[in-house]
Formats: structure tokens, sequence, C-alpha cells
């Protein structure tokens, strides 16, 4: 494997062919989690009345301090049936309707009343506790733009703005196949020479959590004509995502047979550990990603490319991968070679947040990596990173 490309380069390779797909209507109470494909407008002013703050007495600034009769009683809902005439007072309840006539709420904590007859021992100011009409967002304004993701504060704007549909992107349609004679599933006797495949249900639960549409094939043995099959199956799909036989091992078959079917290899090696073998390449729409098999390096991949190639399809506005920066708590050694993504649990301290690089960092150590809520981006070159220095890393959900 010659010429490795940079993890930046590669991830270029990969977003430049991952264009956002179609466009469907679903429920806004459905949505979440899914990427808005336009931008959405207010169906209505909101507040789209005057509406008031507190529980209290609307009535005119103007005429306070004072004793104003309660001439209404206005509860959410059920608006007063006429106008507040000058020198009165209505009963209002939070969000029930400013009568026309008046311009401010005084609260109910502040005032007494008997008789129907309001005491206001202090002048209001002007305006008080009115909510003005599209003070929150005006009909027709832009509410939310394309490209977000649609998050629980998005729902609840979008209903409040009168919006029953949202215009989002479908979800891809993923293909997780894992290869190798020797996995197992979970439950299964192990035989001689055989460990438990991890790396589907890893991949798809990943996959899942970026908005995924997941199927797993396999685990397919290490044989032409099944890997023939399964690979074919999955190029049905939107995103192949194979994992294992992309090594240069007598048995590592997916390379090859991906070309036999057809698929246009982009790259294959990244200057970065672990995860170096990983495999990049299109057939017509679908996109097909080939990781290493050893579960760390996988996870390596779908952290620098899978997941921003996914989030690229539903067409979010930055697809990551979100570096977010913090400062290391003890030293990491750098590779002369290839950047590395070290697994570390992070805590915070009085200045923020530290990074603690876990013991175990080898490729095959998924228990170890289990124990990790960071990728820690040590860039290639001589010598470590010293305690204390800012880093950039990944979070790991
Ligand atoms: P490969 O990339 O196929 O050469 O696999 C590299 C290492 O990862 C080998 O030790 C495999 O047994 C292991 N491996 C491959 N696929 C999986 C998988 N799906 N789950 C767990 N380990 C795997
Ligand atoms: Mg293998």
């Amino acid at each position: 494997m010659s010429g490795l490309l940079s993890i930046e380069e590669a991830l270029r390779r990969v977003l430049a062919r991952a264009r956002a797909l179609e466009a469907e209507q679903v429920p806004v109470a459905g949505a979440a989690g899914r990427f808005l494909a336009a931008d959405v407008t207010a169906q209505v002013d909101l507040p789209p009345f005057a509406s008031s703050a507190m529980d209290g007495y609307a009535l005119r600034a103007g005429d306070t301090p004072g004793r104003l009769p309660v001439v209404f009683r206005i509860a959410a809902g059920l608006p007063a049936d006429r106008a507040l005439a000058g020198g009165e007072a209505m009963a209002i309840s939070t969000g029930g309707v400013v009568p026309d006539g008046a311009d401010s709420v005084v609260p109910i904590e502040v005032v007494g009343e008997s008789d129907n007859v309001l005491e206001v021992p202090a002048p209001v100011d002007l305006g008080a506790n009115v909510r003005p009409v599209g003070g929150d967002v005006r009909a027709g304004d832009v509410l939310l733009a394309a490209g977000m993701r649609i998050g629980a504060a998005q729902i609840g704007a979008l209903a409040a703005a009168g919006v029953a549909e949202a215009t989002v992107t479908r979800r891809p349609k993923v293909v997780v196949l894992s290869t190798g004679t020797e996995l197992r599933a979970p439950g299964e006797a192990l035989g001689a020479g055989q460990i438990y495949e991890s790396n589907a249900p890893m991949l798809a639960a990943a996959f899942e959590t970026a908005g995924a549409d997941v199927e797993r094939i396999g685990p397919v043995p290490d044989d032409e004509s099944e890997h023939r099959r399964a690979l074919e199956r999955g190029l049905e799909a939107d995103v192949l995502v194979s994992s294992g036989g992309v090594s240069v091992g007598p048995h590592d078959l997916v390379r090859r047979i991906l070309a036999e079917l057809g698929v246009e290899e982009d790259f294959w090696g990244v200057a970065v550990r672990p995860g170096k073998p990983v495999a990049f390449g299109a057939r017509g729409g679908t996109l097909v990603f080939g990781l290493p098999g050893n579960p760390v390096s996988a996870l390596v991949g779908v952290e620098l490319f899978v997941r921003p190639a996914l989030l690229a399809l539903q067409g979010a506005n930055d697809p990551g991968p979100g570096y977010e920066t913090a400062r290391l708590a003890s030293p990491l050694r750098r590779n002369p070679a290839r950047d590395e993504l070290a697994r570390a649990r992070s805590r915070r301290d009085d200045d923020g947040t530290l990074l603690e690089p876990l013991t175990g960092q080898e490729s095959h150590m998924i228990a170890r990596a289990a124990g990790a809520d960071a990728l820690v981006l040590v860039p290639s070159g001589e010598g470590e990173l010293a305690a204390g220095e800012q880093v950039r890393y990944l979070r790991l959900s």
C-alpha cells in the first residue's frame, strides 16, 4: 500500500461523493433526528396575538396607581367580549389575549382585589408583561433553515408555528456486511480459532444513531462466491459498509470482488492509526466503504468517514467530524508516519476538559476502547504530545 492519503484528503473525497438524498414529508412529531431539506417558514405569528406573560390584570399603565373596576375575567383561549376602556381593569390568565384598549398587565402578586375593585398601589410600566404579536417569529419568516437537524426544541418550534409536516431528507439505507470465516454470533459456541463477531452490531448501532436505516448481512465467510453474493446484495443500498478483508492477506477478498462488481475504488489507505487499510469507492449512487476488521480500526473509520458521509447524505449543514479541543492529562507519543486517534476518557476540572489516554491502544482492543469517550487526534511527527497540551478530539457517543 503506497501513497497513503491524509485524513483530510480522504474525507474531502468521501464528502465529494456524498450528495444529499431526496426529500420526503414526515409528521413533525416523528421527525426527531431528521434533517430539514428546505427552509421552513412560520405559518402564523408567534405569539399569534398580544398575550399576557403573567396571571394578573390587564389595564392601561396611565391609569396606575389607582383603584379600577374589574369588568371582565379573561382566561387562556377565552378572550374578552369587548375592548377595555380607560379606568378599567380585566383579570387575565397567563396566555390570555390582552384586550384592545389595554397596554400592560400587572401581576396578581402586587395588587389587591375586593368586591370587583382592583387596588394598584404602584405605577405599572407601559407594556409590562405583554408579549407582543410576532415577538418570537413573524408569519412567513424563516423559522428553521435547511440542513438543520431536528431535535426536541425544533419539533417544539415547528409545532408552535403551525407546521404539521416537515420536509426532510430521506434516511440512507445502509447495508453492514461483516466478513471473516472465523466469526461467530454471540450466543453460539466458539470453535477452534473462532471469535465473536462484533463489528456488525457496533457499526449498525453507530449508523442508526447517525440516522440510517440499517440492514446487516453476514458474517460472510472468506469465500469468493459467498463474498460476491453478499456484496452484490449490499450494493443495492445507498451505502455499503463492509468490515474485514481489505488488507493484504490472501483471504482479503473484498476489494477485488468489489472491483469485479463494478465498484470504482476512489482510495485505499489513509495515513491514520488505527484504520489504515480503509477503502472507499462507489458504484452508481451507492457509496462503498471497506473498513478494516479490527474493531477499533473499524470504529475509527466510522467516526472519520462513514458518519460524516451519512450526515452529508441527509443534507446536514455540517457533517463533521466535529473536533473539539481539550487538554491532555498525560503525554502521548506521536507516530512518525501516521496521524493517530488515541482512545481517551474525558474528565472536567476547573479549567475545562482533560483527556486521559487509556492503556491498551491496540486496534483489536475493543474492550479497552469501550471505556473511552473520546478519540484524541495525535498528529504524525516526532516526539510526544506533552501533558497539558491542547489537542483536538472527537467525542464518542
Ligand atoms: P481482517 O481485516 O479481515 O484481516 O481482520 C482483522 C482482524 O479483525 C482479525 O483478527 C479478524 O478476526 C478481526 N475481525 C474481522 N472482522 C471482525 C468482526 N466483524 N468482528 C470482530 N472481529 C473481526
Ligand atoms: Mg478477515
